[in-house]
């Protein structure tokens, strides 16, 4: 009660409040906590729904719980994590401005891949996750939660570049940014350099990805207005917008 309503106007679903956001993103990861829809609850601590602002505009999506994520039940607490929290100081954020899960919410015994069976079992929750946040940009953490979003790319390409988002994956209308994984540029120096010269690009990724979306929005709504009232749009000489605002995501019907 009392919650004012978003800043639509960063292009967000209207109506939606953050307080209906989190309580949705509470609800996914009271789910996944109790979850056994794959074998690896069966070796998992804890589960790790993932962590963050649930009114952020982006998602940073790794590959799934290491041995300090699975005690903690938090995602990118160990060594891999520490180095994603330098990674977001050197552009001035915090883990706090943005989301941060997994494609897989329990840890695979011994870090292997998670298995296709697993990741598959899985994806119902951060498709829910995306559904709930509707960010305007995915950042990819290492090859397999790139294979998600942008398949059939190779890393070494695909890092530091952008993608549109299926949004069969739960999230409307997103872009998709490739990084390494952390724990990659942990190993290489060549890649840790490479990572903040990619980190650095997302402000801009984001600031395009929001007026993309925007027009996007816009152009629905017109397309929406014309269908609906063709002959009042015409024989007025232009789109009668009863009642609309100047903030054109005020008037979006999604359906
Ligand atoms: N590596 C990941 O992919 N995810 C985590 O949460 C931690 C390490
Ligand atoms: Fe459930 Fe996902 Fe954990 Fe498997 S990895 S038990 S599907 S939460």
């Amino acid at each position: 009660m009392g919650e004012r309503r978003r800043d639509t106007g960063r292009g967000r679903i209207p109506g939606v409040t953050d307080a209906e956001r989190r309580a949705a993103l509470e609800a996914i990861a009271a789910e996944v906590r109790d979850c056994t829809r794959c074998r690896l609850h069966a070796t998992r601590t804890n589960a790790v729904p993932g962590e963050g602002d649930p009114s952020t505009e982006v998602v940073f999506i790794g590959e799934g719980p290491g041995q300090n994520e699975d005690l903690e039940g938090r995602p990118f607490v160990g060594r891999a994590g520490g180095l994603l929290v330098n990674l977001l100081a050197h552009i001035g954020w915090t883990r706090q401005d943005v989301f941060i899960t997994n494609i897989v919410k329990c840890r695979p015994p011994g870090n292997r891949d998670p298995e296709p069976d697993e990741v598959a079992a899985c994806a119902p929750y951060l498709k829910r996750q995306l559904e709930a946040l509707d960010p305007a940009v995915i950042v990819t953490l290492g090859r397999h939660s790139m294979g998600r979003f942008m398949p059939g790319a190779r890393i070494s390409q695909a890092h530091g570049t952008t993608g549109p988002v299926d949004p069969a994956s739960g999230a409307r209308d997103a872009t998709v940014f490739a990084m390494y994984h952390p724990a990659a540029a942990l190993r290489t120096p060549a890649v840790e350099r490479e990572s903040y010269e990619d980190v650095a690009r997302i402000p801009s990724v984001l600031t395009e990805a929001r007026e993309r979306r925007r027009a996007d929005r816009l152009a629905a709504r017109e397309a929406a207005l014309a269908a609906a009232a063709p002959v009042a749009a015409t024989s007025a000489g232009g789109p009668i917008v009863t009642g609309a605002t100047a903030d054109p995501d005020d008037q979006l019907t999604f359906f």
